[in-house]
């Protein structure tokens, strides 16, 4: 452990070998094939997520569905283009992993339900990866919460007041009450097209969360990238 003595670049490097060398045991993770808690994945593993030891701003999502399953590469999808859309940030910023980290709560894609609907995350990543990981993210100024399942664990792990009982509309309108948490956090509803009626009947969200998102991201991120093209 780094004492209190260590100088802080060396202090940084050793933290950001520490995080490099817990993202390639989790990229290598197989837990959902091997030894699963409930019935294995029905595919090959590929964990999708992204983090860094500076990035500022951390995406928290759900799962990746088939297209970044296949792509392997966070929100390469159409609810990626909305997420970039309400965030105003360019692809490239985006995907700049120095300044956003992209970490959902189950890393691989889970597969589909008998109405060809994803499945939830699975399980075994956070019981397995997410306290770990997150503990290696010191950086976090601010927390966009992606959906349900982000928005129970992330609140939980920090101790923020809601209930289990509480809608994600409620948690999403009420995030002025997230604002001066450490580290801040914006509740945001899943930007899938299915949540396309969602955004039509609670019209508050683009005029009044939004702006303050951008603004939130702005600051975290800095200056935007310049041109846009998608990760390989
Ligand atoms: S979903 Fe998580 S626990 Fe399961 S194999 Fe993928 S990384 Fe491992």
């Amino acid at each position: 452990m780094a004492s209190a003595m260590t100088p802080q670049p060396a202090r940084a490097s050793k933290n950001a070998a520490r995080l490099d060398a817990l993202l390639a045991e989790i990229r290598a993770c197989r837990i959902c094939r091997d030894t699963p808690s409930g019935p294995a994945l029905p595919h090959e593993p590929r964990p999708v997520l992204r983090a860094s030891a500076t990035a500022r701003l951390l995406i928290a999502g759900q799962a990746p569905g088939v297209r970044v399953h296949q792509s392997g590469a966070p929100f390469t999808d159409p609810s990626g283009d909305r997420l970039r859309q309400w965030m105003d940030v360019d692809v490239d910023t985006f995907y700049d992993a120095s300044r956003i980290s992209i970490v959902p709560m189950g890393f691989c894609f889970p597969g589909w339900d008998a109405k060809k609907g994803d499945l939830p995350p699975r399980s075994e990543c956070r019981a397995h990866w997410h306290d770990r990981l997150f503990a290696a993210l010191p950086a976090i100024e601010t927390i966009l919460v992606v959906g349900a399942y982000a928005r129970d664990y992330h609140f939980t792990r920090l101790g923020l007041d809601w209930s289990r009982k509480e809608t994600l509309t409620t948690t999403v309108r009420r995030w002025r009450e997230f604002q001066h948490s450490t580290p801040r956090i914006i509740p945001l509803p899943h930007p899938s097209w299915r949540n396309s009626g969602w955004l039509k009947a609670n019209r508050w969200f683009e005029s009044e969360l939004l702006p303050v998102l951008r603004r939130e991201v702005l600051q975290a991120v800095g200056k935007r990238g310049g041109d846009s093209c998608m990760p390989n």
